[in-house]
Order: C-alpha cells, then structure tokens, then sequence
C-alpha cells in the first residue's frame, strides 16, 4: 500500500500529517508577520527618497524572509535548529531565551499550535482532496494577514491579491463555487465594503476603515463565491462588535482608536468557507423558510 493511498483512506493519519506541517508553517508565518511589515516599510522609505530625490539610505545587509537567521530581539544571540522547534522548543526552554533568559513572547508558540490546530481541521474536513490543499493556503494566508493587520493596521497587497488570484484559479475548477460565483463574489465583496466606506466618509467625515478589508472581502468573494459574502460581514460585525467592546473596556481607550477589521473579516470568511452552508441552512429552517 502506497502513502498516498494510506492517506487517502486514513482521515485520522492524514489529519495528523497536516497537523505537524501546520505547526512548521506557524513557525513560518511568525517570521512572515515579524518580518514582512519592515521589508515593505524599507521599500516603501526607498521608493519615497527615490522621488524626493534624496539620496539612497545605507541599508544595514539583507533582510528577507529566509535570511538572516532568526536571533533574540534582546541578546542578538542566534536561534538555533534545535532551539527552533515548534511549541516543544518554547517548553523545552520554559520560555526564555538560552543566552539571556529574557521572555520569550508566548505568542510564538500560540500560533504555531493555532496554525498546527486549524490545518488539521482543514485535512479533517475536505479529507484527501485538492479542496484541503487550496484550503490550507488560504488558512496560512489569512492568518498572518490577521496577525500583521491587529500588528500594524496594514494588509499587505503581497499577501491578498496572490490569494484573490488563486481563488479564481482553485474555482475554474469548481472546488468551492462555480467560476461566476466566484467572479461576482470577488466583484461584489469590493464594492459592499466600499460603498460602507464611502457612505460612512460621507455622514461623519471619517475614515471608517482601510482599502485592505475591501481587496480582503473580495478575496473571500472569490474563494466561496458571492453566497459566503452576507454571512461573512454578518459575522464579522458581530465578531468585532463584542471584541471590540471587550477591548475598548479592558484597554480603557477611546471609541475613535482605530481597531483593525481585517482579522474580523478573516475569521468570519473562514467560519463561512467551512460552514457556511450549514449555518444559513439552520437559520433559515429556525426561521421558518424552510
Ligand atoms: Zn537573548
């Protein structure tokens, strides 16, 4: 018996597998959120002096997202291989770093573990499919968007559009909705959240929220088509409505400090992709139409 077809006959084995590569991939997607933000910062700092005409800054080496090696923030002391293990490496370590016992955030190993934990449930879901493996990246993808978005208020194109074109491509296959679904899905994801901002700038003058959350609706659009969208904000606005309460209170801020929907938006579109058929499916026989 081959593996793939050990895999494809075994949900439990296969759910496994994706359960030790999603926690690789969380560690990943730790040096993607650290790191991406700065080297758009960098080239963006490049690009504005390019047309000011000031002269180039010296940069200080390369920095990409594989090099240079990972080191503690606190001591510059080199992280090494086995000291880079996901989860069992911040155990193993108590959660301090082996040079200068500085903290190690516990955000680290949180999402390798989420990572690890929801790509297990994609396997478990879709089973031996290409519908688990376009899952898959857009889980990875929407993770570090929402991580990097509660981070800096930023959802970088490099990350949505890619994703925006893949669902395209993963549904001139069909996997998750037909090729037109997908089209108007991605078309009306934009214009929804656009038209908001555009109403809202109208009444009180004020920016309700970023030109990312309405490429990152429409990349929802375009993975699960236009009938994930209603769910989608309905949840998201529910989601953000009740976080954003809790965060207001225990943060003691003021109610005009900007609170990133991207996450919202990630999280509900997922919820949506997954479930959503099942969800609308209930309410509406809860409602009576069925
Ligand atoms: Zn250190």
């Amino acid at each position: 018996m081959s593996v793939i077809h050990f895999l494809a006959t075994h949900a439990l084995a296969l759910a496994l597998l994706v359960l030790l590569i999603g926690l690789l991939i969380g560690s990943f997607l730790n040096v993607v959120t650290y790191r991406l933000p700065l080297m758009l910062q960098r080239d963006w700092q490049t690009q504005a002096r390019e047309i000011l005409e000031l002269p180039a800054q010296p940069h200080p080496g390369t920095f990409n997202l594989l090099l240079p090696n990972s080191q503690c923030p606190h001591c510059g002391h080199e992280i090494r291989p086995w000291e880079n293990i996901p989860v069992l490496s911040y155990l193993a370590l108590r959660g301090k770093c082996s040079s200068c016992k500085t903290a190690i955030s516990p955000r680290y190993p949180i999402v390798e573990l989420a990572c690890g934990l929801l790509s297990a449930y994609v396997a478990w879901h879709f089973g031996f499919t290409w519908q688990t493996a376009g899952m898959l990246l857009l889980t990875w993808g929407l993770l570090a968007m929402s991580l990097i978005d509660a981070d800096h208020q930023l959802l970088p194109d490099a990350l949505v559009l890619p994703l925006l074109w893949l669902g395209l491509i993963a549904n001139y296959f069909g996997l998750y909705a037909s090729l037109g679904d997908a089209l108007w899905g991605a078309v009306a994801g934009y214009l929804s959240l656009w038209s908001v901002y555009w109403l809202f700038k109208l009444v009180t003058g004020k920016e309700g929220m970023g030109y990312g959350d309405f490429k990152l609706l429409a990349m929802l659009g375009a993975w699960g088509g236009w009938q994930v969208l209603p769910l989608t904000i309905l949840l998201s606005s529910l989601v953000g409505a009740v976080l954003g309460v809790i965060m207001l209170r225990l943060r003691n801020a003021e109610t005009s400090t900007p609170i990133p929907f991207g996450p919202y938006l990630a999280i509900a579109g997922w919820i949506a992709l997954l479930w959503g058929e099942q969800i609308t499916g209930t309410y509406l026989q809860f409602a009576g139409f069925r």
